[in-house]
Formats: C-alpha cells, structure tokens, sequence
C-alpha cells in the first residue's frame, strides 16, 4: 500500500559559518560560491534568499579525487550567507540551531580571538558539530600558492621552512581547541570526528584547501546527520525567519530558511511576532531571479511552492511586527490555535536562552 501522506527524503544540511571579525568567513563564503560557479555547468549552484545551495555534483567536481560522489545520498549544502555567531545565535530551529553544521573560521596567524572563543561557546551550549577552517594559510611566510588544490597536496609544494612555521600555526589552533574542551586534529588524522574535531587548513584567497573543507562537511553531514535530514517533503513547512523587510510592492516580508516539510502559495502560516504570533496568509513566494535576467526585470520571481532546505522570501499581510529568529509554520490540516500554541512555546524558549545570555 502506498502511504502518499508520508514522502521521507533526505533534504539538504543547513551550514553557517562562524568566527573572529576579519578571519575571512565573508572571503571563504565568496570563495566557496565563486569556485562552485567555476565549475562551470548550468545549476552549478542557486542562489536562494539568504542562502546558496551547492549540489553534490558540483561538491563533487570541486573535490576531484577527495569524494566519491556514490559515498553520499544528501542532495549538498546550504550555506546561510550571512556570516557570523550573532546571526547563528540568533536562528534557532526548535529550541536547537537552525544550522545543522557549521564552519569555524581561524586566521592561522592570529589563532583564538574574543568572538572564537564566543562562537566556541554557542557551538557547544547548541550542540552543534563544526569543523576548524584554519584560513589564511597563503600568508605564511614563503608560501608557494596552488590555487584550488587539496591541502595535503599544496602543502607538498611547500617548503621545509614554509611547513613547519604552518605547523607550529596550526599546532597552536589545536592547543586552544583542547583548552576550549575540545579534542581537535588535522582533519585526516581525524578517525571519529564524533570524538574530535577537524581542522582543515585552507586559504579564502587562492582556494586552496576548499575542496578538502566542503570533503569534510560532506562526510560529517552525511555520517553523523542522516537521520536528522530526512523529512516529510509534503508535510506542513516549518522555517526560521533571517529578516524582515521592505519589499516595494509587496510591504513587509520576511526572509526565511524553511527547514522542514513544504510551504506553498496561498498557505495559511503562523509567524513569531514582537507582542504575539502573526496568523496570516501567503501572498507570493519569491525567490531570487537568475542573475542573467536581473538587468531587465524584477529582482524576485514568485514560485508556487518551496521545500526544505531553502531560503524564500514570504510576502504577507501583516508581517511588520514579525522577528528575526522567530519561527515560521504553515497551518495547512492542524488547527490555527495549536500552532499558534506552538509558536509561542517555540518563543518563549528563544526568550528563555536569550535571557541567559
Ligand atoms: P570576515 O570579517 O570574517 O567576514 O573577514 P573577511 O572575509 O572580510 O576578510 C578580512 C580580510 O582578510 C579581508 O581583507 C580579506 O581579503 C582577507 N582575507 C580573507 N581570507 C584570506 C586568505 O585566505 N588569505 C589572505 N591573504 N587574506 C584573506
């Protein structure tokens, strides 16, 4: 018999990327895009509100000989675009974060600084697995640049000298992880990465290192977080709001990454709101126009139905009191009142963890 109520399908991890006020999280997200899109094929990736979603095939075409693309079943990553841990901290997804993973950005130079040890702290009061980017890895002195490659095989062009200063680098990163708590490791020393963090040495600038750094990300995701991503494709949509805007001639709308089930075009949702939950119903779904066509027409374009993981922009009436960080639901066969329940329960434990603060 088939059950067409019910339609598990593994959906997409939702990655952030966290660290210090100038180690590069905005130049490793430009770089990871930019090399993607050189990869060159037609939906090498797309770009959503708020969000980039890279396919596996084109992870896999970055990665070369790091991936075997039969290894995974997970569609890719989404990465949030806006980087940083007050926007992390602030995304939560039923009481967790809305991240599934995130990338930890250290300058190799500058090792620990005040915002690490800040997004140290709300990786693990979330329990959010990362992974180390120890970036800037081309400013080591005498650095001989292969832009794009593999770590492990840029780090063989190197020399003795160049080596050991890295070494000496990264050594420190993982003294500071262990002072943190955490037992870390160069990612392919890593066996359980259960038990240990992986550093992954990289560089935003040349790109070397980011095929190993998405290899990474991969792995953990599809190991440790195959559970998690399977979802009921049809099932009621549930999303975090990112933003809350303006939009000529649709009033406030609001940005959201949709982590669950599906939101479609005419739906009744039920949003957080800054004195109670906004009850409204969905206007247009839109999302970003391929930038080929932006020149000449409308930045957005409506689309009937968007499902998780993906960042859309809803326009409704009603949105000018929705938050940041608030949940988004649809309503679709429950009723009103008891998603309007859960949302409020859905705050006020927001409200209990910010308070904590
Ligand atoms: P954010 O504040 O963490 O988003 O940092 P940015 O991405 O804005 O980077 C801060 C500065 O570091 C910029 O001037 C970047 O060009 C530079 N930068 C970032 N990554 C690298 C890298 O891998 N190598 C070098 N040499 N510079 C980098």
């Amino acid at each position: 018999m088939t059950d067409h109520t019910h339609a598990d399908t593994l959906r997409t991890p939702i990655v952030a990327v966290l660290g210090h006020v100038d180690h590069g999280k905005t130049s490793l997200l430009d770089t990871i895009r930019g090399s993607a899109v050189s990869e060159g094929e037609a939906g090498a990736i797309t770009q959503h509100i708020g969000a980039t979603d890279i396919p596996l095939d084109t992870i896999s075409g970055m990665a070369g000989e790091l991936i075997d693309p039969s290894d995974f079943d997970l569609p890719g990553l989404l990465f949030i675009d806006t980087p940083g841990h007050h926007s992390f901290s602030t995304l939560r997804a039923r009481g967790g974060a809305l991240a599934d993973i995130a990338v930890l950005v250290v300058d190799v130079n500058d090792g620990f600084q005040p915002q690490t040890e800040e997004a140290i702290d709300i990786l693990r009061r979330t329990g959010t697995p990362f992974v180390v980017a120890a970036n800037k890895v081309d400013t080591t002195p005498g650095w001989n640049p292969q832009d794009g490659e593999p770590i492990q095989r840029s780090m063989e062009a190197q020399s003795e000298r160049a080596k050991s200063m890295l070494d000496e680098n990264l050594y420190e990163i993982i003294g500071q992880l262990s002072d943190a708590g955490f037992s870390a490791d160069l990612y392919w020393r890593v066996q359980d990465f259960q038990k240990n963090i992986g550093v992954v040495p990289l560089s935003a600038l040349t790109g070397e290192g980011v095929p190993d750094l998405l290899t990474v990300l991969m792995g953990l995701s599809q190991r440790f977080m195959k559970e998690e991503m399977a979802i009921d494709v049809t099932g009621p949509g549930e999303g975090t709001v990112l933003e809350v805007k303006d939009e000529r001639g649709f009033g406030a709308t609001v940005d959201t990454v949709v982590y669950d089930g599906v939101i479609r075009n005419g739906d009744t949702v039920v949003v957080g709101g800054q004195d109670e939950p906004i009850v409204t119903e969905i206007r247009a779904l839109l999302r970003p126009r391929p930038l080929a066509e932006i020149r000449t027409e409308k930045e957005f374009e409506k689309v009937g139905e968007i499902g998780a993981a993906a960042g859309v922009k809803i326009a409704a009436p009603d949105l000018d009191q929705a938050m940041a960080g608030a949940p988004v639901r649809v309503v679709r066969d429950r009723t009103v009142d008891r998603v309007v329940e859960e949302v409020k329960a859905e705050l006020a434990e927001i409200e209990v963890e910010t308070a904590d603060n």
